[in-house]
């Protein structure tokens, strides 16, 4: 496949970098011409895999997190990874409202927003290890349906 590209960035996992992932992501996006709610829908689920990896992968220890992206096509392909603590089972912490952490004021809500925003959520995590989460996301679904039609 020749219409692909891919880019990663490494960062600290303090707060400050929440905002430098997504807007880094965002960046990249933009070549694929996306809508200002694809964008929104995408700088959403970064923001929330790399806070969990700040909060609960790390419990606000700084090491590294990386986001990597990669373009196929119209197929936007997000990778959020950490070397945390990793999450004992990982079909009830996707569950709705599960939070670990419920002395944090968390609601549990961060893999159904990701889940909800991008088409595909995918979670890989060992305990001890960490914690990689891969999301996708095809870019332009409404687009065809617009053009050529006068309306
Ligand atoms: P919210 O995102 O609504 O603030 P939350 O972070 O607890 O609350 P989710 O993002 O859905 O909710 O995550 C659910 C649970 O999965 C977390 O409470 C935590 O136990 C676990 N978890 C998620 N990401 C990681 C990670 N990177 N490392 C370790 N545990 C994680
Ligand atoms: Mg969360």
């Amino acid at each position: 496949m020749n219409n692909t590209n891919e880019m990663e960035v490494v960062f600290d996992s303090c707060s400050a970098n929440e905002r430098f992932a997504r807007v880094a992501v965002a960046a990249f996006l933009t070549q694929l011409n996306p809508t200002v709610e694809e964008v929104s829908d995408v700088k959403t689920a970064v923001s929330e895999a790399v806070t969990n990896s700040i909060i609960h992968g790390y419990e606000n220890e700084i090491h590294k997190i990386s986001v990597a992206c990669r373009i196929e096509g119209d197929k936007f392909l997000i990778k959020v990874c950490d070397t945390g603590k990793g999450i004992d089972d990982v079909r009830q912490a996707m569950t709705p409202m599960y939070t670990s952490r419920p002395d944090l004021d968390r609601s549990g809500m961060g893999f159904s927003f990701m889940e909800a925003f991008m088409d595909k959520l995918e979670v890989e995590s060992q305990p001890g290890i960490g914690t990689t989460v891969k999301m996708e996301k095809t870019i332009g679904k409404g687009r065809h349906l617009w053009t050529g039609q006068s309306l």
